[in-house]
């Protein structure tokens, strides 16, 4: 007797939208998309340089985005802000 255990398919690391599943990461000047909501700003320092990062929310889907602009670093752009680890 076997047990098939198929692996399960690996659906899309967080529920977004289509717009938001079209938006290029980590690439310098990517555009977002119509629905993202601008949010702060901060700043971050990368190799002794302040960076500005801006967050944005979807307002479709609830995905929140970070995006960097860093003119020094072509794969500095748009990246997934996930949720902290599980709530204590
Ligand atoms: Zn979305």
């Amino acid at each position: 007797m076997t047990v098939d255990i198929s692996p399960i398919p690996t659906p899309a690391a967080a529920p977004r939208c289509e717009p938001c599943a079209g938006v290029q990461l980590n690439w310098r000047r990517a555009p977002g998309h119509a629905e993202l909501v601008q949010g702060s700003n901060r700043k971050e320092e990368r190799d002794g340089r302040q960076v500005t990062v801006t967050r944005y929310r979807c307002d479709r889907c609830g995905q929140v985005w970070d995006y960097e602009n860093d003119k020094t670093n072509l794969h500095a752009g748009w990246s997934v802000v996930r949720p902290r680890g599980p709530r204590a």
